[in-house]
Parts: C-alpha cells; structure tokens; sequence
C-alpha cells in the first residue's frame, strides 16, 4: 500500500513515520525547496510529546525540549507575581513533562528521521484525482506521482482541502498580533526554569525556556488587520505597544533580533467535520486550524498523525473505511480543541474587556489548582490518555 502524503510540516512528517512504523510506504511531496517554519518555538505539550515517543523519538524530543518547571503570571506595571506554582502536579497527573521546543529543530528532527529519498522537496500540488483504485496528484512542476491514498498536510492554506469540501474555507482573523523569536536566556527577565507571562490591557508577553539556554519569547497585541509594520519596525512598534510595561519587558524588548523576530496576525477556521472524500484525507492545519492560545495546534496535528495510523494498522478495513473512521475519531476532539482556544483567545485579548479584567483578579487567587485542572483535561483527551 504505497501513500501519499502532501507537506513536510509537523502533520505530514508525523505522519509518514506513523505508517512507516505499520508497513505504509508513504512518499511525502512538499512545495518549498527548503522548509522554513512560521514560528520561531512551539509547546509541545503532554499529549503531543506522547505522540512523538509513540513515533519513537522520546529521547531526541526530550534533548529539544526546555525545563518549564514552574508556571507564573506576572502584572504588567510592577512586574510582580500574580500567581506563581509548580507545574509538577499536571506531569505526574498526564505523566509527561511539556517540552517547549525551537520550531526549526523539532522539524529537523522528524525529517532526519525519515528516509531522505522518500521526502520530495520542490513539489507544489495543484490537482488531485481520484478513482476506484487509487489517487492521482499533479505538481506544478508538471511532474505527478499516485498511490492508494493521499493524506493532505498541506496547512492552514490547503489547496486539498477545497477538494475534499467541495466549498472554499475562509480564515478567521482572530483579531491579534502575535510577535515571537528566541533570545538567550536572562534570568532579569524571567526565571531559566518557567514559563512566565506578564499580562495587562489585553496584551501579554511570555517567555519560555527551551534548549540550549535560549527563551521562546512572544507578544502579543490586538490589532486590525493589514497594518504597515514588518521587521523593520519590530522595536518601534513594540516599545510603542508596551509602553509603561514593567522593566523586564523593556529589556526584552531591547535584546531582541528584529531579523529573526517573527510577526503573524493570528486566524483560525471555523470547524468544519468533512475531513474525508474518498480515498483523500486531510490532517493537521488543514483540517483544524487553531489559534494558538492553548497551544494545541501542532499537537493536535500528531495526534491525527497517530490516530490515523491507529485506524490503517490493522489493514482489516478498506481505505476509504479507515478514513472514515479517522474522521469520526478526530472531528469532535479538534472542534473542542479550536473552541477552547478561541474561548482562550477572547479572554485574554479583552474581547470583552469587564471578562479580561475578572480574569486578571482570579489570577491574583490562582493557586495553580484551576489553571492545570484545564490543562490536564485538555491534554487527556489526547488519543494516548
Ligand atoms: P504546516 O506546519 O503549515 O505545514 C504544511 C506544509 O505543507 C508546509 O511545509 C507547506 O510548505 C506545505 N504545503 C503547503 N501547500 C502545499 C502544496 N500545495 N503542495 C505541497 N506542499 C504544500 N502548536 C502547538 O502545538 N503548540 C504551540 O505552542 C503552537 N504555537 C503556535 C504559535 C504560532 C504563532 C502559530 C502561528 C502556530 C502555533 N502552533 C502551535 C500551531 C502549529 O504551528 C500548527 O498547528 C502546525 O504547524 C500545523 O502543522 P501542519 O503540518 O498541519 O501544517
């Protein structure tokens, strides 16, 4: 049974490793010549890191991965705890650590663990068709390949996935501007070992460590869309955006890399519970695009990852019924992942600012016990418990 995987992203690399590892031959077709992630860092959290040492790569993950013992919120003018706790009590409840890890190492990391000669760069899909035996998918190189099915990881702006929807999908401008990069740690901005959040008029800033004595830092401002600003004002903007922050914020502000910082105006798609025609199934981004305030998005793409080659092991079901039955074990669970996160994003982004600021005083008497209960349930859910 040979496979067709669209995209080298974190959905499509984990994936190809997930059918590897039960007898698919999977060949993976990407678009750019060389993969450049969007972010700067992702937190790979519980269920997440179960699905990459489901893929076998537990200890690499682990070596990528920072020490984000303790958690805090700080306030935005004086720079002081709100609350501060241990995140011990969530490992040993979902019994993982979460591992905050430079983007560009973790991809690296999924593709150096895939036969090189089975992942082709430079390959745009722009038609697919399908008929009784198989799928057949042009590039826009003229070249074309065909397999028994295809998987489409080919992101939040999917070319597939109006194929499989039969309608276009528009992207929700989630109504914020997230800013990231990595800076050396420094211990006056935040702890080595936590990850801090400083919060205040809908706006915060947060570092989290990650190998190497590095900081994933972003901020983040609500903002309309399509405003004039790139890289070349990142400083400018951002002192502008936090003045009046406490010092720790200004430091950062000052010790970042304009060059490698990143800007992105945050969207997600409204779930949708079509992931399947046929012998076409699409995962990750483009199935389920979230905002990233629970951080959920590219763990979710892993557990799809995981799920599907849960359902094509057994080899006992046709294709189209595997996919299927992809399908219903993943549409519920990612809704409630993209709901979440909006219901995150509004809170903290003062959609209705009296929400924002009820929030901030339940944080001041947050002893860590409400804050993990949600995280714990949201990582349970995962396919790996
Ligand atoms: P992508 O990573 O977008 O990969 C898609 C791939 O397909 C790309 O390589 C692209 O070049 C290729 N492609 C596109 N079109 C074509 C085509 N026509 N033909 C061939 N190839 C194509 N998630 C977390 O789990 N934790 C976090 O902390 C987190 N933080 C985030 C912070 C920010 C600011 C953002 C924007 C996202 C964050 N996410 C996080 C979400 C996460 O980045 C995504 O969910 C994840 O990258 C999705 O992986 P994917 O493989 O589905 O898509």
């Amino acid at each position: 049974m040979k496979a067709i995987i669209i995209g080298a992203g974190i959905g499509g690399m984990s994936t190809a490793l997930a059918l590897g590892r039960c007898g698919y031959d999977a060949e993976v077709y990407e678009a750019v010549k060389e993969i450049k992630p969007v972010g700067a860092a992702i937190s790979v959290w519980p269920n997440g890191v179960k699905c990459l040492n489901y893929l076998g790569l537990r200890d690499a993950v682990k070596a990528l991965g920072g020490n984000m013992a303790w958690m805090a919120y700080r306030d935005f003018v004086s720079g002081n705890d709100m609350t501060r706790f241990s995140m011990a009590p969530l490992v040993s409840r979902v019994g993982e650590s979460p591992y905050p890890v430079a983007r560009a190492e973790l991809q690296q990391l999924l593709i150096d663990s895939y036969p090189a000669e089975k992942i082709h760069f430079g390959k745009r899909v722009c038609r697919v068709v399908q008929d009784a035996e198989g799928v057949s998918v042009w590039f826009d190189d003229n070249s074309h390949a065909r397999g028994d099915f295809l998987i489409a990881a080919d992101g939040t702006h999917s070319v597939v996935r109006e194929y499989v929807r039969e309608i276009p999908t528009e992207r929700r401008y989630a109504g914020y501007v997230n800013w990231n990069g990595l800076v050396t740690i420094d211990e006056s901005i935040a702890p080595a070992d936590q990850w801090t959040t400083y919060v205040g008029e809908g706006k915060r800033v947060s570092l989290m460590p990650v190998s190497g004595n590095r900081f994933y830092f972003f901020f983040d401002v609500p903002l309309p869309k399509g405003l004039p600003e790139d890289r070349s004002t990142v400083k400018e903007d951002l002192k502008g955006y936090f003045r009046g922050w406490a010092e720790p914020v200004q430091r950062l502000i000052d010790t970042i890399d304009p060059q490698t910082t990143n800007r992105v105006e945050i969207h997600d798609i409204e779930p949708f519970m079509e992931f399947v025609k046929g012998r076409v199934a699409l995962l990750g981004d483009a199935a389920h695009s979230t905002t990233p305030d629970i951080g959920q998005g590219g763990c979710a793409a892993m557990e799809d990852a995981v799920v599907l080659a849960s359902v094509l092991a057994s080899h006992s079901l046709g294709i189209e019924d595997s996919l299927l039955r992809y399908q219903q074990r993943r549409n519920e669970r990612v809704k409630d992942l993209i709901l979440k996160a909006r219901k995150r994003c509004d809170v903290t982004h003062a959609k209705d600012p009296q929400v924002t600021a009820a929030w901030y005083q339940a944080l001041t008497r947050e002893d860590g016990v409400n804050v993990l209960a949600g995280m714990c349930e949201t990582i349970e859910g995962g396919p790996l418990g």
